[in-house]
C-alpha cells in the first residue's frame, strides 16, 4: 500500500509528523533543518532527499537520524528507507550542482566536501561572536566575554527562592575556581532566572579580576561550533580556544541531550582541563545533574563535583520586589495595589511576570489608559489564559510514570511488561484526551506505536475504567494531577 504513494506525499505526510513532533517550540528548527528538503524519488521502500549541502546532512543525521527513521517507517512500513541527495559545488569553477547520494545512517566524511561553509556560524543574533577556528595566533587572542552586561547581581533580586545560588554565584566571582563551587551548575525551570544569573556572576568576576578571561556560550552554539570545526578539521583549535579561558559559562546544557555525543566528549576535555587547572567552570541547565538523563554518565558524574543550586519559582514578596526593582530602572510609577494583584496572579516564573509588566504598560501607555486595577485585571486575565500552556505528552509521560514509579524512558522500551504496558496506554490515552497531537504522533512518542495501538489503548483504558475500581481511580487521580 504505502509504495502505491508518490513521493511527495510521502514526505509531505512525513513533515507534518514531523512538524508535530517538534512542537512549536522548535519550530525554527523545523523551518531551518526540514523545510529545505526536497523528495526527489521513491524507489521501493527508499525515499530519496535532496539537502543542500554536506554539512545539512551531516547535522540531520547527528540530531534526528532517530526521528526520520520513525517517521519514514511509519510511512513506508518497516522496511521504510532514506537516502540523501547532496547537492555539492563543483569546485566553483561550474555551477552545475554534482549531487551524490548518501545512505542513511552512515555518516561518514567523503572526500569531495564543499570548500566554503554552508552554514554561517556567525550569522545570527549575536553576530560578533569571534569564530575560535579562525583566529590567528590563537594564543594571544583576546575573548570577547559575550556577557549580557544588562544582566548583573545588582538586578538580580534576592529571595528564598534563589538565595543559595546567588551566594554561592558571588563567592565564585570573587574567588574563581578556588572555592568548593566548581563546577556551578544552576538550574531550574524556564523564566527563572538561569541566564541572567550566570552573566551576573560572569559580569561580576569580570569586575573583581579583570585580568582574567571570562567566556559565555550557549550549549547551542558550542555545539554549532564544534559542528563547524570538525568539518574543516580544526577540532584541536576548538578545544583549544576553550582552554584557554577562566571563567567558562555554558548556558542550558540540556540541549545536549540525547545528541550530540562528540559534543558532550570535546566539553569532557575542555572540563577536565580547565578542572585541573583550576579553572572556574559554571552551567546552567533546566534540570538537576541527577535528572539529566540523556548527557554522557561520566559528564553528568563531572557536574555534580561541585554545588547544583537550584533557582525556584520566587514567592510573592520577591515577585512584588522584582516588578518593583522593573519598574524603578525603567522610571515608571504604578499604583501598588496594581502590583500587588500583578504580583499575586502572575505565579509561574519571573519572565512571564515581566511579560504581563511589559503588556500592562503597553496598553495604558497605547491607549492613553491610567494603569488601574481594572485595566491590570482585564491584562492579567487574558495573560494568564493566553500563556497557560498546552500539556505536552512528555509531561503526560513523566506525570504516569512518577505516579507509577516507573523510569520515564520504560514507555519507549518494547517490553511486554504488564505494568509497563498499562502505564504506556495511561498515556496514550491522555495524550488523546488533552493535547492536540494526532493518534500518528502519540505513537511515534510512546514507544512508536502506529495509530491504531493508540487507539486501542484509549478503548481498553476506557474500558477498564468502567469495569476496575482500581483502575477508575488511577485515572481520576492522574486526572487531578494534571489538572494542578
Ligand atoms: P532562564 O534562563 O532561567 O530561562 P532568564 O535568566 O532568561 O531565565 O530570566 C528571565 C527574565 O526574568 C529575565 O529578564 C531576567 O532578568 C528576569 N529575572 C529572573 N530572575 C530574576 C531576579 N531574581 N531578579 C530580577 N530579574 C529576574
Ligand atoms: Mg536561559
Amino acid at each position: 500500500m504505502a509504495t502505491a504513494k508518490d513521493y511527495k506525499t510521502v514526505w509531505a505526510n512525513c513533515l507534518k509528523t514531523i512538524k508535530e513532533t517538534l512542537g512549536k517550540s522548535n519550530e525554527q528548527i523545523y523551518k531551518e533543518w526540514f523545510e529545505p528538503i526536497v523528495p526527489i524519488q521513491l524507489e521501493d521502500n527508499t525515499l530519496i532527499i535532496q539537502v543542500p549541502s554536506e554539512f545539512f546532512y551531516e547535522w540531520l543525521e547527528e540530531h534526528y537520524v532517530n526521528l526520520l527513521r520513525r517517521t519514514i517507517r511509519y510511512e513506508l512500513g518497516p522496511k521504510g528507507m532514506l537516502r540523501y541527495s547532496i547537492v555539492v559545488d563543483g569546485g566553483g569553477i561550474s555551477d552545475k550542482p554534482i549531487t551524490t547520494t548518501l545512505p542513511w545512517g552512515s555518516k561518514q566524511p567523503t572526500d569531495n566536501k564543499p570548500k566554503e561553509m554552508p552554514f554561517n556560524i556567525n550569522n545570527d543574533n549575536d553576530k560578533h561572536i569571534p569564530n575560535p577556528l579562525i583566529i590567528p595566533g590563537i594564543q594571544k587572542v583576546k575573548i570577547e566575554s559575550q556577557l549580557n552586561s544588562a544582566y548583573t547581581l545588582d538586578n538580580f533580586v534576592e529571595g528564598e527562592c534563589n538565595r543559595l545560588a546567588r551566594s554561592a554565584g558571588f563567592a565564585v566571582a570573587k574567588d574563581p575556581g578556588r572555592t568548593a563551587f566548581n563546577p556551578l551548575m544552576l538550574y531550574g525551570g524556564v523564566g527563572l532566572g538561569k541566564t541572567h544569573l550566570a552573566n551576573a556572576i560572569g559580569m561580576k568576576t569580570k569586575e573583581i579580576h579583570p585580568k582574567l578571561t571570562v567566556l559565555y556560550v550557549t550549549s547551542e552554539r558550542f555545539l554549532q561550533q564544534y559542528m563547524e570545526a570538525g568539518r574543516t578539521g580544526s577540532t584541536n583549535d576548538f578545544i583549544n580556544y576553550y582552554t584557554l579561558v577562566d571563567v567558562l559559562i555554558v548556558d542550558d546544557i540540556q540541549f545536549w541531550a540525547n545528541k550530540a555525543s562528540k559534543t558532550q566528549e570535546a566539553f569532557f576535555q575542555i572540563f577536565n582541563h580547565l578542572h585541573q587547572q583550576k579553572k572556574q567552570i559554571i552551567i546552567t541547565s533546566d534540570k538537576a545533574p541527577s535528572e539529566l538523563s540523556g548527557l554522557e554518565p561520566r559528564l553528568i558524574s563531572r557536574l555534580k563535583w561541585g554545588l547544583a543550586a537550584d533557582l525556584q519559582v520566587p514567592d510573592v514578596d520577591t515577585r512584588m520586589a522584582i516588578l518593583k526593582q522593573k519598574l524603578a530602572s525603567d522610571g515608571i510609577e504604578m499604583p501598588e495595589n496594581v502590583i500587588e494583584y500583578i504580583a499575586y496572579n502572575i505565579n509561574t516564573n519571573v519572565r512571564e511576570l515581566e511579560g504581563a509588566l511589559v503588556s500592562l504598560i503597553a496598553q495604558s501607555s497605547l491607549n492613553r489608559k491610567q494603569i488601574t486595577l481594572d485595566l491590570a485585571k482585564q491584562m492579567v486575565d487574558k495573560f494568564v489564559k493566553s500563556t497557560s500552556r498546552e500539556i505536552t505528552i512528555d509531561y503526560i509521560q513523566k506525570v504516569v510514570c512518577d505516579y507509577f514509579n516507573l523510569p520515564v524512558d520504560s514507555i519507549q522500551s518494547r517490553t511486554r511488561k504488564r505494568e509497563i504496558v498499562q502505564a504506556r496506554q495511561l498515556t496514550m490515552y491522555f495524550a488523546k484526551k488533552m493535547t492536540k497531537a494526532s493518534l500518528a504522533v502519540i505513537g511515534l512518542q510512546c514507544g512508536n506505536k502506529d495509530h491504531a495501538t493508540v487507539l486501542h489503548a484509549c478503548k481498553t483504558v476506557s474500558n477498564l475504567a468502567e469495569t476496575d475500581k482500581q483502575f477508575r481511580y488511577w485515572v481520576d487521580d492522574l486526572e487531578k494531577r494534571f489538572k494542578e
